[in-house]
Protein backbone atom coordinates (compact mmCIF):
# COMPACT_ATOMS: atom_id res chain seq x y z
CA UNK A 1 0.00 0.00 0.00
CA UNK A 2 1.52 3.62 -1.01
CA UNK A 3 0.55 6.41 1.49
CA UNK A 4 0.79 9.57 0.12
CA UNK A 5 0.43 13.56 1.09
CA UNK A 6 -1.30 14.54 -2.10
CA UNK A 7 -2.64 11.97 -5.14
CA UNK A 8 -2.48 14.18 -8.19
CA UNK A 9 -4.80 12.31 -10.69
CA UNK A 10 -4.04 13.68 -14.14
CA UNK A 11 -0.42 14.46 -16.05
CA UNK A 12 -1.34 17.02 -18.55
CA UNK A 13 -0.85 20.72 -18.65
CA UNK A 14 -2.48 21.20 -14.41
CA UNK A 15 -1.60 18.23 -13.18
CA UNK A 16 2.08 18.56 -14.57
CA UNK A 17 2.21 22.39 -13.40
CA UNK A 18 0.80 20.96 -10.07
CA UNK A 19 3.23 18.54 -9.24
CA UNK A 20 6.31 21.49 -10.21
CA UNK A 21 5.17 22.85 -7.14
CA UNK A 22 4.82 20.01 -4.66
CA UNK A 23 8.04 19.28 -5.76
CA UNK A 24 9.18 22.31 -4.44
CA UNK A 25 7.11 21.46 -0.85
CA UNK A 26 8.49 18.25 0.18
CA UNK A 27 4.97 17.25 0.27
CA UNK A 28 4.94 13.12 -0.25
CA UNK A 29 3.11 13.16 -3.68
CA UNK A 30 2.26 11.18 -6.77
CA UNK A 31 1.47 12.16 -10.78
CA UNK A 32 -1.06 9.36 -12.09
CA UNK A 33 -2.31 9.21 -15.35
CA UNK A 34 -0.77 9.16 -18.87
CA UNK A 35 1.63 12.30 -19.92
CA UNK A 36 0.45 14.98 -22.07
CA UNK A 37 -2.20 12.19 -23.13
CA UNK A 38 -4.78 14.71 -24.28
CA UNK A 39 -2.29 16.96 -26.49
CA UNK A 40 -0.01 13.22 -28.08
CA UNK A 41 -3.19 10.58 -28.24
CA UNK A 42 -6.77 12.57 -28.31
CA UNK A 43 -5.90 15.08 -31.05
CA UNK A 44 -3.89 15.72 -34.09
CA UNK A 45 -0.63 16.57 -32.28
CA UNK A 46 0.91 18.33 -36.34
CA UNK A 47 -2.12 20.77 -35.71
CA UNK A 48 -1.54 24.18 -34.70
CA UNK A 49 -1.71 25.53 -30.67
CA UNK A 50 -3.82 29.03 -30.76
CA UNK A 51 -2.48 29.89 -27.68
CA UNK A 52 -0.21 33.24 -28.32
CA UNK A 53 3.61 32.57 -27.57
CA UNK A 54 3.85 34.89 -24.74
CA UNK A 55 0.98 32.68 -22.86
CA UNK A 56 2.09 29.30 -23.43
CA UNK A 57 3.97 27.58 -20.82
CA UNK A 58 3.62 25.34 -17.33
CA UNK A 59 3.91 26.73 -13.66
CA UNK A 60 6.75 25.91 -12.19
CA UNK A 61 7.43 27.38 -8.55
CA UNK A 62 10.09 30.35 -9.74
CA UNK A 63 8.51 30.72 -13.31
CA UNK A 64 12.26 29.16 -14.17
CA UNK A 65 11.05 26.58 -16.53
CA UNK A 66 9.37 28.59 -19.05
CA UNK A 67 8.89 28.20 -22.94
CA UNK A 68 11.57 31.36 -24.01
CA UNK A 69 14.09 29.23 -21.64
CA UNK A 70 13.21 25.98 -23.49
CA UNK A 71 13.89 27.94 -26.69
CA UNK A 72 17.13 29.15 -25.52
CA UNK A 73 18.21 25.73 -24.12
CA UNK A 74 17.12 24.02 -27.69
CA UNK A 75 18.57 26.96 -29.86
CA UNK A 76 14.66 27.16 -31.49
CA UNK A 77 13.21 29.70 -33.10
CA UNK A 78 9.62 29.34 -32.48
CA UNK A 79 7.08 31.12 -34.29
CA UNK A 80 3.18 31.78 -34.27
CA UNK A 81 1.28 29.61 -34.60
CA UNK A 82 3.50 26.68 -32.95
CA UNK A 83 2.75 23.00 -33.82
CA UNK A 84 1.02 20.74 -30.78
CA UNK A 85 4.04 18.54 -31.02
CA UNK A 86 6.35 21.34 -29.76
CA UNK A 87 4.10 21.66 -27.02
CA UNK A 88 4.16 18.80 -26.24
CA UNK A 89 8.01 18.27 -26.20
CA UNK A 90 8.26 21.47 -24.09
CA UNK A 91 6.04 20.30 -21.16
CA UNK A 92 8.12 16.76 -21.44
CA UNK A 93 11.29 18.98 -20.85
CA UNK A 94 9.65 21.42 -18.29
CA UNK A 95 8.93 17.33 -16.35
CA UNK A 96 12.14 16.70 -16.50
CA UNK A 97 13.62 19.95 -15.49
CA UNK A 98 11.39 19.68 -12.06
CA UNK A 99 12.27 16.12 -11.52
CA UNK A 100 8.98 15.00 -12.22
CA UNK A 101 8.50 11.27 -12.54
CA UNK A 102 5.01 10.14 -13.90
CA UNK A 103 3.04 7.24 -12.34
CA UNK A 104 1.63 5.81 -15.74
CA UNK A 105 -1.26 4.61 -14.09
CA UNK A 106 -5.49 5.25 -14.37
CA UNK A 107 -7.26 5.17 -10.83
CA UNK A 108 -9.99 3.43 -10.83
CA UNK A 109 -12.89 3.85 -7.76
CA UNK A 110 -12.02 6.09 -5.45
CA UNK A 111 -13.06 6.63 -2.18
CA UNK A 112 -13.36 8.33 0.97
CA UNK A 113 -11.60 6.44 3.98
CA UNK A 114 -10.78 7.27 8.09
CA UNK A 115 -10.22 11.74 6.89
CA UNK A 116 -8.64 10.73 3.71
CA UNK A 117 -8.86 8.95 0.08
CA UNK A 118 -8.38 5.11 -0.85
CA UNK A 119 -8.15 4.10 -4.74
CA UNK A 120 -6.50 1.74 -6.75
CA UNK A 121 -5.08 1.99 -10.10
CA UNK A 122 -5.79 -0.06 -13.08
CA UNK A 123 -2.28 -2.09 -12.57
CA UNK A 124 -3.86 -3.45 -9.01
CA UNK A 125 -2.09 -0.42 -6.96
CA UNK A 126 -3.59 0.18 -3.78
CA UNK A 127 -3.33 4.15 -2.78
CA UNK A 128 -3.93 6.10 0.79
CA UNK A 129 -4.07 9.83 0.49
CA UNK A 130 -4.50 12.77 2.55
CA UNK A 131 -5.55 14.79 0.11
CA UNK A 132 -6.61 14.07 -4.00
CA UNK A 133 -6.60 16.83 -6.75
CA UNK A 134 -8.36 15.68 -9.81
CA UNK A 135 -6.77 17.21 -13.07
CA UNK A 136 -8.70 15.13 -15.62
CA UNK A 137 -9.11 17.93 -18.20
CA UNK A 138 -11.98 17.31 -20.70
CA UNK A 139 -12.30 13.13 -20.23
CA UNK A 140 -15.04 11.38 -20.10
CA UNK A 141 -17.46 15.11 -21.25
CA UNK A 142 -17.18 14.79 -25.06
CA UNK A 143 -20.95 15.98 -26.20
CA UNK A 144 -22.84 14.35 -28.89
CA UNK A 145 -26.13 15.66 -29.45
CA UNK A 146 -29.00 13.96 -28.62
CA UNK A 147 -30.34 13.10 -32.16
CA UNK A 148 -27.19 11.85 -33.16
CA UNK A 149 -26.27 10.23 -29.97
CA UNK A 150 -27.97 6.66 -30.22
CA UNK A 151 -25.82 5.66 -33.92
CA UNK A 152 -23.25 3.62 -33.97
CA UNK A 153 -19.21 4.66 -33.59
CA UNK A 154 -18.76 4.21 -37.51
CA UNK A 155 -21.30 6.57 -38.58
CA UNK A 156 -21.31 9.25 -36.04
CA UNK A 157 -18.23 10.20 -33.66
CA UNK A 158 -17.32 12.79 -31.79
CA UNK A 159 -13.68 15.53 -33.22
CA UNK A 160 -11.93 13.94 -29.72
CA UNK A 161 -9.44 11.07 -30.23
CA UNK A 162 -8.98 11.39 -33.65
CA UNK A 163 -4.59 12.04 -34.46
CA UNK A 164 -5.41 12.11 -37.93
CA UNK A 165 -8.22 10.96 -40.49
CA UNK A 166 -6.67 8.76 -43.61
CA UNK A 167 -9.15 6.42 -42.44
CA UNK A 168 -11.72 9.07 -44.17
CA UNK A 169 -9.79 8.84 -47.47
CA UNK A 170 -12.39 9.25 -50.29
CA UNK A 171 -15.51 9.32 -48.15
CA UNK A 172 -18.01 11.76 -47.79
CA UNK A 173 -18.21 13.36 -44.09
CA UNK A 174 -19.52 15.85 -42.27
CA UNK A 175 -18.50 17.73 -39.37
CA UNK A 176 -20.92 19.43 -37.16
CA UNK A 177 -19.64 22.27 -35.07
CA UNK A 178 -18.66 25.94 -36.32
CA UNK A 179 -16.35 26.26 -33.82
CA UNK A 180 -12.08 25.30 -33.63
CA UNK A 181 -12.18 22.09 -33.51
CA UNK A 182 -14.81 21.88 -36.77
CA UNK A 183 -12.72 24.06 -38.73
CA UNK A 184 -9.63 21.72 -37.40
CA UNK A 185 -11.43 18.71 -38.62
CA UNK A 186 -12.38 19.84 -42.17
CA UNK A 187 -8.97 21.07 -42.70
CA UNK A 188 -7.66 17.88 -42.14
CA UNK A 189 -10.14 15.71 -43.02
CA UNK A 190 -9.73 17.86 -46.59
CA UNK A 191 -5.94 17.16 -46.58
CA UNK A 192 -6.72 13.65 -45.80
CA UNK A 193 -8.62 12.71 -49.47
CA UNK A 194 -11.94 13.39 -47.71
CA UNK A 195 -14.97 15.14 -49.44
CA UNK A 196 -15.75 16.90 -46.23
CA UNK A 197 -18.36 19.30 -45.44
CA UNK A 198 -18.61 21.85 -42.81
CA UNK A 199 -22.40 22.40 -41.13
CA UNK A 200 -23.22 24.59 -38.65
CA UNK A 201 -25.83 26.80 -36.83
CA UNK A 202 -24.39 30.33 -37.16
CA UNK A 203 -24.15 32.47 -40.03
CA UNK A 204 -20.13 32.87 -40.25
CA UNK A 205 -16.95 32.33 -38.73
CA UNK A 206 -16.68 33.80 -35.52
CA UNK A 207 -12.65 35.98 -35.32
CA UNK A 208 -10.95 35.19 -32.04
CA UNK A 209 -11.92 37.47 -29.28
CA UNK A 210 -8.96 40.28 -29.29
CA UNK A 211 -6.44 40.08 -26.65
CA UNK A 212 -8.01 36.46 -25.35
CA UNK A 213 -5.20 35.11 -23.96
CA UNK A 214 -4.49 37.92 -21.92
CA UNK A 215 -7.70 39.17 -20.38
CA UNK A 216 -7.15 34.95 -19.69
CA UNK A 217 -4.80 34.97 -17.75
CA UNK A 218 -5.65 38.08 -15.95
CA UNK A 219 -9.58 37.15 -15.25
CA UNK A 220 -7.51 33.86 -14.08
CA UNK A 221 -6.98 35.50 -10.76
CA UNK A 222 -10.06 37.58 -10.04
CA UNK A 223 -12.85 35.60 -11.88
CA UNK A 224 -14.17 33.80 -8.25
CA UNK A 225 -14.47 36.64 -6.89
CA UNK A 226 -17.01 39.01 -9.15
CA UNK A 227 -20.63 39.47 -8.99
CA UNK A 228 -22.62 36.34 -10.48
CA UNK A 229 -23.99 38.36 -13.38
CA UNK A 230 -20.65 39.50 -14.20
CA UNK A 231 -19.25 36.16 -14.66
CA UNK A 232 -22.54 35.10 -16.73
CA UNK A 233 -21.86 37.69 -19.39
CA UNK A 234 -18.05 36.75 -19.09
CA UNK A 235 -19.13 32.75 -19.34
CA UNK A 236 -20.88 34.37 -22.52
CA UNK A 237 -18.44 36.35 -23.72
CA UNK A 238 -15.46 34.44 -23.83
CA UNK A 239 -16.68 30.90 -24.34
CA UNK A 240 -17.97 31.94 -27.81
CA UNK A 241 -16.95 29.26 -30.31
CA UNK A 242 -14.24 31.23 -32.49
CA UNK A 243 -11.95 30.31 -34.96
CA UNK A 244 -8.27 30.98 -35.28
CA UNK A 245 -7.36 32.96 -38.35
CA UNK A 246 -4.76 30.57 -39.30
CA UNK A 247 -7.09 28.17 -40.36
CA UNK A 248 -9.18 30.31 -42.58
CA UNK A 249 -6.54 29.49 -45.55
CA UNK A 250 -6.76 25.20 -44.52
CA UNK A 251 -10.87 25.71 -44.82
CA UNK A 252 -11.65 28.64 -47.39
CA UNK A 253 -12.02 27.70 -50.74
CA UNK A 254 -11.83 24.21 -50.21
CA UNK A 255 -14.00 22.64 -47.88
CA UNK A 256 -17.83 23.24 -48.45
CA UNK A 257 -19.58 25.23 -45.57
CA UNK A 258 -23.13 25.18 -45.16
CA UNK A 259 -23.92 27.96 -42.10
CA UNK A 260 -27.01 28.47 -40.65
CA UNK A 261 -27.99 24.96 -41.01
CA UNK A 262 -28.99 22.04 -38.11
CA UNK A 263 -28.98 18.36 -38.38
CA UNK A 264 -32.60 17.73 -37.53
CA UNK A 265 -32.01 13.27 -38.20
CA UNK A 266 -29.86 10.52 -39.52
CA UNK A 267 -30.83 7.67 -40.49
CA UNK A 268 -28.47 4.47 -41.25
CA UNK A 269 -29.26 2.76 -44.91
CA UNK A 270 -29.45 -0.58 -45.77
CA UNK A 271 -26.09 0.27 -47.48
CA UNK A 272 -24.51 1.32 -44.71
CA UNK A 273 -24.48 5.06 -44.79
CA UNK A 274 -26.28 7.85 -42.89
CA UNK A 275 -29.15 9.94 -45.02
CA UNK A 276 -29.40 13.21 -43.54
CA UNK A 277 -32.53 15.70 -43.31
CA UNK A 278 -31.54 19.07 -42.47
CA UNK A 279 -34.09 21.64 -40.75
CA UNK A 280 -35.16 23.22 -43.92
CA UNK A 281 -36.08 19.58 -45.42
CA UNK A 282 -32.76 18.52 -47.82
CA UNK A 283 -31.47 15.47 -47.60
CA UNK A 284 -28.35 13.78 -48.26
CA UNK A 285 -26.45 11.06 -47.93
CA UNK A 286 -22.75 10.92 -46.16
CA UNK A 287 -20.78 7.99 -44.69
CA UNK A 288 -20.19 9.41 -41.34
CA UNK A 289 -20.42 12.81 -39.27
CA UNK A 290 -17.96 14.26 -36.76
CA UNK A 291 -19.46 16.11 -34.34
CA UNK A 292 -17.49 19.13 -33.33
CA UNK A 293 -20.17 19.84 -30.69
CA UNK A 294 -17.13 20.53 -27.83
CA UNK A 295 -17.77 19.32 -24.31
CA UNK A 296 -20.44 18.95 -21.31
CA UNK A 297 -18.58 18.42 -18.23
CA UNK A 298 -20.81 15.91 -15.72
CA UNK A 299 -19.55 14.72 -12.81
CA UNK A 300 -21.69 11.78 -12.78
CA UNK A 301 -20.21 10.54 -16.44
CA UNK A 302 -16.65 10.18 -14.35
CA UNK A 303 -15.80 6.31 -13.76
CA UNK A 304 -13.13 6.43 -11.36
CA UNK A 305 -15.60 9.10 -8.98
CA UNK A 306 -18.75 7.31 -9.29
CA UNK A 307 -18.62 5.99 -5.69
CA UNK A 308 -17.89 9.41 -4.22
CA UNK A 309 -19.67 11.43 -6.44
CA UNK A 310 -23.14 11.22 -3.88
CA UNK A 311 -20.87 13.13 -1.43
CA UNK A 312 -19.74 15.89 -3.36
CA UNK A 313 -22.00 19.01 -4.05
CA UNK A 314 -22.53 19.23 -8.01
CA UNK A 315 -24.07 22.37 -9.95
CA UNK A 316 -27.43 21.39 -11.82
CA UNK A 317 -25.08 22.01 -15.07
CA UNK A 318 -23.21 19.16 -13.78
CA UNK A 319 -19.64 20.76 -12.43
CA UNK A 320 -18.38 20.30 -9.29
CA UNK A 321 -18.83 23.08 -6.55
CA UNK A 322 -15.45 24.37 -5.85
CA UNK A 323 -14.16 26.82 -2.99
CA UNK A 324 -11.73 29.36 -3.80
CA UNK A 325 -8.78 27.02 -3.68
CA UNK A 326 -10.33 24.68 -5.64
CA UNK A 327 -11.54 22.72 -2.85
CA UNK A 328 -14.76 20.39 -3.14
CA UNK A 329 -17.45 19.99 -0.87
CA UNK A 330 -15.25 17.18 0.32
CA UNK A 331 -12.71 18.19 2.58
CA UNK A 332 -9.23 17.37 0.35
CA UNK A 333 -10.48 16.68 -2.76
CA UNK A 334 -9.89 19.18 -5.36
CA UNK A 335 -10.74 19.47 -9.01
CA UNK A 336 -8.77 21.47 -11.00
CA UNK A 337 -8.97 22.88 -14.83
CA UNK A 338 -12.12 22.57 -16.64
CA UNK A 339 -13.66 20.43 -14.31
CA UNK A 340 -13.01 24.24 -12.11
CA UNK A 341 -13.80 26.44 -14.86
CA UNK A 342 -17.91 27.11 -14.23
CA UNK A 343 -17.03 28.73 -10.95
CA UNK A 344 -13.41 30.06 -11.53
CA UNK A 345 -14.26 30.89 -15.29
CA UNK A 346 -13.07 30.14 -18.57
CA UNK A 347 -9.81 30.58 -18.41
CA UNK A 348 -9.68 27.81 -16.84
CA UNK A 349 -10.63 25.63 -19.94
CA UNK A 350 -7.64 26.67 -21.65
CA UNK A 351 -4.03 26.60 -20.28
CA UNK A 352 -4.34 30.42 -19.33
CA UNK A 353 -5.67 29.01 -15.47
CA UNK A 354 -2.11 26.97 -14.77
CA UNK A 355 -0.67 29.40 -13.36
CA UNK A 356 -3.51 30.24 -10.46
CA UNK A 357 -4.13 26.66 -10.07
CA UNK A 358 -0.40 25.92 -9.17
CA UNK A 359 0.40 28.84 -6.96
CA UNK A 360 -3.47 28.24 -5.04
CA UNK A 361 -3.86 25.01 -4.67
CA UNK A 362 -0.13 23.57 -3.26
CA UNK A 363 0.02 26.35 -0.85
CA UNK A 364 -3.73 25.35 0.45
CA UNK A 365 -2.70 21.97 0.53
CA UNK A 366 0.46 22.29 2.54
CA UNK A 367 -1.22 24.67 4.76
CA UNK A 368 -4.62 23.85 5.00
CA UNK A 369 -5.41 27.47 4.99
CA UNK A 370 -8.84 27.75 2.94
C1 LIG B 1 -9.10 20.48 -30.05
C2 LIG B 1 -8.66 21.25 -28.84
C3 LIG B 1 -7.69 22.23 -28.95
C4 LIG B 1 -7.28 22.93 -27.84
N1 LIG B 1 -6.35 23.90 -28.01
C5 LIG B 1 -5.98 24.66 -26.94
C6 LIG B 1 -5.04 25.72 -27.09
O1 LIG B 1 -4.54 25.99 -28.19
N2 LIG B 1 -4.71 26.42 -25.98
C7 LIG B 1 -5.23 26.16 -24.75
O2 LIG B 1 -4.89 26.85 -23.79
N3 LIG B 1 -6.12 25.17 -24.58
C8 LIG B 1 -6.51 24.41 -25.63
N4 LIG B 1 -7.42 23.40 -25.47
C9 LIG B 1 -7.98 23.16 -24.11
C10 LIG B 1 -7.16 22.05 -23.38
O3 LIG B 1 -7.98 20.96 -23.22
C11 LIG B 1 -6.69 22.52 -22.04
O4 LIG B 1 -5.90 23.68 -22.21
C12 LIG B 1 -5.77 21.54 -21.28
O5 LIG B 1 -5.48 20.36 -21.97
C13 LIG B 1 -6.38 21.12 -19.99
O6 LIG B 1 -5.34 20.48 -19.28
P1 LIG B 1 -5.61 19.43 -18.15
O7 LIG B 1 -4.30 19.20 -17.49
O8 LIG B 1 -6.76 19.87 -17.33
O9 LIG B 1 -6.11 18.10 -18.88
P2 LIG B 1 -5.59 17.22 -20.08
O10 LIG B 1 -4.53 17.87 -20.85
O11 LIG B 1 -6.82 16.83 -20.81
O12 LIG B 1 -4.97 15.93 -19.37
C14 LIG B 1 -5.79 15.00 -18.69
C15 LIG B 1 -4.95 14.00 -17.99
O13 LIG B 1 -5.82 13.22 -17.16
C16 LIG B 1 -5.43 11.87 -17.23
N5 LIG B 1 -6.54 11.02 -16.80
C17 LIG B 1 -7.78 10.90 -17.30
N6 LIG B 1 -8.49 9.98 -16.62
C18 LIG B 1 -7.66 9.53 -15.64
C19 LIG B 1 -7.78 8.55 -14.61
N7 LIG B 1 -8.90 7.84 -14.42
N8 LIG B 1 -6.71 8.32 -13.80
C20 LIG B 1 -5.56 9.01 -13.96
N9 LIG B 1 -5.40 9.95 -14.93
C21 LIG B 1 -6.43 10.19 -15.75
C22 LIG B 1 -4.98 11.69 -18.65
O14 LIG B 1 -4.18 10.51 -18.77
C23 LIG B 1 -4.20 12.99 -18.85
O15 LIG B 1 -2.91 12.83 -18.36
C24 LIG B 1 -7.85 22.66 -26.57
C25 LIG B 1 -8.83 21.67 -26.44
C26 LIG B 1 -9.24 20.98 -27.56
C27 LIG B 1 -10.30 19.94 -27.40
Amino acid sequence: MLNLDLAIIGSGPYGISLAAHAQETGLDYKLFGYPMDFWQNKMPPEMFIRTKLNFLGLSDPHDRFTLEAYQQEKHLNINYPTSRSLWIDYAFWFAEKNKITFTKELVTDLREVNGGFYFESETGRSVCAKKVVVAIGLAHSEYIPENLAHLSEKLVSHTSGYTQYGTFRGKRVIVLGGGQSGWEAAALLHQSGAHAELVYRGPSRKPPIPNINARQRELADKFYFLPSDEQEALRKELLQATVTDFLVTLVEGKVPQRPNTQIVKARPTSSGTLKITFHHGETVEVDHIITATGYRVSLNNIPFLKTIASRIDIESNGFPKVDPCFQSSVKGLYFVGPLSSYHHGPSFTQIAGVWHTAKTVIPSIQESNC
